[in-house]
């Protein structure tokens, strides 16, 4: 197997397990959910059980090796490896489809809190609406 990532966190015990996870997550280049992760490490060769890939995953969130991204308060949550960049998606309300968001447009925005001091260490931005495939149903609340 190839080498997963030139930093792994201190803290965290390298397991076969948890190196499967990471591959997936690494090779995937869009977010995916746990029963992804886990069906993919079967094809793999290297299947861990659901339940381990939740747990495996919780961890490496809390590393912030990952990111986990929640679609619209919904249960459905999705990971991502954790770039320096971060990334915004966009999310299809109909489908669910994700698409990524190539721009930030809260790079230059500066909050006005009352904390003055409040040092800001990051956001969350969710835009959804209708995909592509899904433009047509999107529209069907605009006729009477
Ligand atoms: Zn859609
Ligand atoms: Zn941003």
């Amino acid at each position: 197997m190839r080498e997963i990532q030139n930093s792994w966190p201190a803290g965290v015990k390298r397991t076969k397990q948890r190196e499967a996870v990471l591959a997936v997550l690494e090779s995937a280049g869009r977010p995916v959910s746990a029963s992804d992760i886990c069906s993919q490490t079967e094809k793999n060769g290297e299947a861990v059980w659901l339940s381990t890939v939740y747990r495996i995953l919780e961890l490496l969130v809390k590393k912030g090796m990952v990111a986990k991204i929640n679609v619209m308060n919904s249960d459905m949550a999705l990971y991502e490896m954790n770039r320096l960049q971060h990334k915004h998606y966009a999310i299809c309300v109909s489908c669910r489809k994700i698409i990524s968001m190539n721009n930030c447009p809260l790079e230059t925005f500066i909050p006005k809190l009352e904390d003055e001091e409040f040092h800001v260490t990051g956001h969350n931005l969710e835009i959804y609406g209708y995909c592509k495939d899904c433009g047509s149903e999107g529209r069907q609340g605009e006729r009477p």
